[in-house]
């Protein structure tokens, strides 16, 4: 059985999130083979010098067990937590992942995505997105101090939150149907809209599905559930016990 979830947000300011994610991590997601992370774990991601964060510790270290109890977790970026890196994935016991990702099962052919990379309609955000993605962009920041990355965070967010759009630009839809045929018509998971839905599309005659995962919220989350031969959507909520 194979998990997939992301935009968890999680920071100190949503302890209900965090407290299901644990919970999660400890019973539900070690059922499963494999965990695949699409992106937005975190609500922000400063640098790998941050893990020593008291709050970053404890998701490390959870991630860090469920790795260990056998379940190979694997992480996309999303566009809070694009400087996530190789000293986080060794820290938490993940792999990071490309986005997009293919991914071949026996049974089954996945891609997987954040999903921000085709929401072409927003370019702003767009441009945002190329320039902050770049080796040299990224250098830079992370030479700087962290009180001075902690401003630029809190600056993006502040930034994104005045965009004056009640939810996230959605994926250009002829964008779509290039990507899916670039990846042969496989099934699409991803998230980053905070939409939640199953999409039929019909490219070059053929049907894809294209599955959008919910964002999490202080009371309640989402899994999708591959058990080899369908996706189900699974919520996660406190009463969810194995
Ligand atoms: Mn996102």
């Amino acid at each position: 059985m194979i998990l997939f979830i992301s935009d968890l947000h999680l920071s100190p300011r949503s302890p209900g999130a965090t407290a299901l994610f644990l919970r999660f991590l400890a019973d539900r997601a070690r059922q499963a083979q494999a965990l695949y992370i699409l992106g937005d774990l975190f609500e922000a991601w400063i640098g790998d010098d941050d893990i020593d964060d008291p709050y970053h510790a404890r998701i490390v270290i959870a991630l860090r067990a469920t790795a260990d109890a056998g379940v190979q977790i694997s992480l996309m970026h999303g566009n809070r937590d694009f400087l996530l890196g190789q000293k986080f994935a060794d820290a938490a016991g993940l792999r990071l992942l490309a986005d997009p990702y293919d991914l071949t099962l026996p049974e089954w052919s996945f891609v997987l995505s954040h999903g921000d990379a085709l929401c072409l309609d927003d370019t702003a955000y767009q441009e945002f997105r190329t320039r902050v993605r770049t080796p040299e962009w990224q250098e830079k920041m992370l030479a700087r101090p962290r009180f001075v990355r902690r401003l630029v965070a809190r600056y993006f967010r502040w930034r994104s939150r005045n965009t004056a759009r009640a939810v996230y630009a959605d994926l250009n839809p002829s964008a779509t149907d290039d990507f899916l045929r670039d990846h042969g018509y496989v099934t699409f998971i991803h998230g980053h809209t905070h939409q939640p839905a199953t999409h039929d599309h019909i490219v070059d005659g053929i049907h894809v599905e294209r599955w959008v995962l919910a964002d999490w919220h202080e009371d309640c989350g989402e899994a999708l559930v591959w058990d080899g031969e369908m996706l189900k959507r699974e919520a996660i909520v406190f009463e969810n016990r194995p």
